[in-house]
């Protein structure tokens, strides 16, 4: 760890707090950050050259695992033409069609650089075609940190949002409401108090930012109604979710179609992309079309349009979703065997592709469940994996990734080293 300790100390010199994205830093789980130099399938190569088994996969885009040869192939030949136009390109048509000819909500698709951008541009969308402004939100969920998303609840449930960071003027926090994830009577009592100013509600259908929680189908299908209801727009955001939890999503996992999808993440590939879709109706208020504003210098750029293509096209082989299904199931059995012979505490939440471990004696639904987790355990937990070679994400309120290159080696030496760190953890 000497390389990681001395690039840490010079980086804390030059960049705030060392790192350009605050969970990297490791407030989270305490210690020295680990600085990476390379990677290689399901494995992460430190600066110092040890080897780790990667549950984290950039927070999810590297579904594929890392450095696969089609997406290095297909970004090699896309090198050899341009790195950006600022202007129409083939690519961005073929990523846009694939995306709308696969996820029956969407007729058309923006391209942005960023998750946050996605959600940021969705919410102007909602409130520009609905003409209102309040957005509904639920704690725990993030959808990036656009000032009208950094909000968390006030005091009551049905009060008025608060900044949830300095910087965040509270008149912008008053337009948004923050509800209680898997609680549908606080979307119908919000809706009921104030329906008439509601442009949009904003979820992660499965939300993947306080852990993996996954959602009461009940709780989508009232979201729904609500928006309809009341003339509000449905923001799925699945800048995690689309194309990992199944190819559809998890608007197909649960049959609830919303009015605006945001993607990031597996849609660039490992490269820096978002998007936004919906029926045409609603997206051709996008400018140039209608007066929605948004734009973007790099937006829709051929490297990450490259790479965004060429991980998508592997997805739609036969049984992909069904491997990585199985790879998932396979590890968080183990795991939570693992901890039962040590009789520790520990709810699994879990899907196709992603899991959180909660330290946590009863059911994880919400964001009060997430908060009653052991986070002194989960921080034991994390290191002690890590000096074993396996990096999960440095948090106990993250989602692990599995990836295809995820091996059944890979999984039994995870599964072989938890059941040896959880034997410390009692
Ligand atoms: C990661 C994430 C974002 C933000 O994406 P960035 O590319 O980090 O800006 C938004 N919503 C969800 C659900 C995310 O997981």
């Amino acid at each position: 760890m000497l390389q990681s300790q001395a690039l840490f100390e010079k980086a804390k010199l030059y960049i705030p707090g060392g790192v350009n994205s605050p969970v990297r830093a490791f407030n989270g789980v305490g210690g020295t950050p680990v600085f990476f130099e390379r990677a290689q399938g399901p494995f992460l190569f430190d600066e110092d050259n040890n080897r780790y088994i990667d549950y984290v996969g950039s927070w999810g885009p590297m579904i594929l695992g890392h450095q696969d040869k089609d997406v290095l192939k297909s970004i090699e030949i896309a090198l050899g033409k341009a790195l950006s136009f600022g202007a129409p390109t083939r690519a961005e048509v073929l990523l846009a069609e694939f995306i709308c000819q696969h996820i029956p909500s969407v007729d058309q698709v923006r391209m942005v650089c960023s998750g946050t951008e996605a959600t940021m541009t969705a919410l102007r969308l909602a409130r520009g075609v609905t003409g209102k402004d309040m957005i509904v939100k639920f704690e725990g969920c993030y959808h990036g940190h656009s000032d009208s998303l950094l909000i968390k609840a006030g005091s009551g449930a049905l009060t008025l949002g608060q900044p949830s960071s300095p910087g965040v003027p509270a008149d912008f926090a008053k337009h948004t409401l923050n509800l209680e994830f898997n609680n549908s009577d606080a979307v119908y009592s919000a809706f009921a108090e104030h329906g008439d100013k509601i442009a949009a509600v904003i979820v992660e259908p499965i939300a993947g930012n306080m852990g993996c929680v996954l959602p009461n189908r009940q709780f989508l299908l009232a979201l729904r109604q609500a928006c309809d209801n009341h003339g509000a727009l449905l923001i799925f955001d699945e800048v995690i979710t689309g194309f990992r939890v199944a190819f559809g999503g998890a608007q197909s996992v649960y049959q609830v179609t919303p009015d605006i999808t945001t993607f990031g993440k597996i849609i660039g590939g490992g490269m820096p992309v978002g998007a936004l879709g919906g029926k045409r109706s609603i997206m051709s208020h996008l400018a140039p079309v209608g007066p929605v504003y948004q734009a973007g210098t790099l937006a829709g750029n051929p490297i990450a349009m490259a790479a965004g293509l060429a991980t998508l096209s592997k997805l739609t082989t036969p049984g992909f979703y069904e491997s990585i299904h199985q790879k998932t199931q396979t590890l968080v059995t183990g795991l939570s065997q693992a901890a039962k012979k040590h009789a520790i505490p520990l709810h699994i939440n879990w899907t196709t592709g992603m899991f959180t471990l909660f330290f946590n004696d009863s059911e994880v639904n919400c964001f009060n469940d997430v908060m009653k987790s052991d986070v002194e355990r989960f921080k034991k937990f994390f290191h002690g994996m890590l000096d074993k070679g396996i990096y999960f994400g440095p948090s106990a309120f993250e989602s692990a990734f599995v990836s295809i290159a995820h091996t059944d080696e890979c999984i039994a030496q995870t599964i072989s080293s938890a059941d040896d760190v959880f034997a410390t953890l009692k």
